[in-house]
């Protein structure tokens, strides 16, 4: 039986896991990372950690006789993007990118676009304000360089050690998030900027529709250059790439 594995980590990999559960004529393995301390529950069996880069990538292809790979991490995960794009070419196996498209500035909103964590940190300028850093835990850190401002951190696991800042407020919780919760955030810390990943997709787009109806401000972070493969936008994309291109037709072509 054609074997699949998803890269995961993203809302996409668990649904695309969920939609090809069912199916008698393929096995599917998601691997996570192992970031989070509780992982949202997957419907494909799951491996979870680091491969060992690029070469430990490729020989886990190799080992496991995966027949297709599907990048579906976050589009800021660009490192494993990259080993998976070399992995599959060093194994000669079909590579699809799923990728939700980014978010595009609507009537109202105030963005100030950011090219990295950096410029974000720069953009927040130097008069202190009161700041929601809607980030992850690894992308915290540049923030110290802008003491002078006061924030508050949502995240999903505790952020362990602290920021060496004096003024941060700290929210654990897991989205997705409503845009009623998100503005009673917002109003409740009297937040006057935003900063976010341009991650796109619906699950974490409540703090943006919430900082527009309260007309503050966003800082947004352009996502990162991905390597030049193949990629589809849904995970209806993604089915059909399975079922109508590569992958398949290249197990049964090796007589899997
Ligand atoms: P990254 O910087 O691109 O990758 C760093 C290393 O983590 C990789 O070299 C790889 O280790 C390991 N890794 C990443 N994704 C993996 C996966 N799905 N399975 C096995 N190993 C993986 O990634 P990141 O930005 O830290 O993100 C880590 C995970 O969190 C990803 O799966 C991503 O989908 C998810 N995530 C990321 C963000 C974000 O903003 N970056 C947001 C939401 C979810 P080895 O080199 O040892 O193989």
């Amino acid at each position: 039986m054609p074997r699949l594995l998803i890269l995961g980590g993203t809302s996409e990999a668990r649904e695309l896991g969920e939609r090809l559960a069912a199916r008698a004529d393929l096995a599917v393995t998601i691997s996570l990372a192992g970031r989070t301390a509780r992982p949202a529950p997957q419907a494909v069996a799951v491996r979870v950690g680091g491969f060992g880069g690029t070469a430990g990538l490729a020989d886990y292809l190799g080992r496991q006789r995966i027949d297709a790979l599907i990048d579906a991490t976050h589009p800021f995960a660009v490192t494993i993007a990259t080993h998976a794009a070399a992995a599959a070419t060093a194994v000669s196996i079909p590579l699809l990118a799923l990728k939700r498209p980014p978010w595009q500035p609507v009537e109202g909103d105030r963005w100030l676009d950011a090219a990295d964590r950096a410029a974000a940190v720069a953009a927040t300028g130097t008069t202190p304000r009161r700041i929601f850093l809607a980030l992850g835990r690894q992308d915290l850190g540049p923030f110290e360089l802008a003491p002078q401002h006061t924030y508050l951190v949502r995240s999903v696991d505790p952020v362990i050690p602290p920021l060496r800042l004096e003024r941060v407020t700290y929210v654990c919780a897991r989205g997705p998030f409503s845009e009623a919760d998100d503005r009673a955030l917002l109003s409740a810390h009297r937040i006057d900027a935003v900063v976010a990943k341009n991650s796109g997709g619906p699950a974490t787009y409540s703090k943006i529709a919430a900082a527009r109806h309260l007309g503050r401000e966003v800082i947004m972070i352009a996502r990162p250059a991905a390597p030049a493969v193949p990629t589809v936008e849904t995970v209806a994309e993604a089915i059909a790439w399975l079922d109508h291109d590569h992958a398949f037709t290249a197990a049964k072509d090796r007589g899997v």
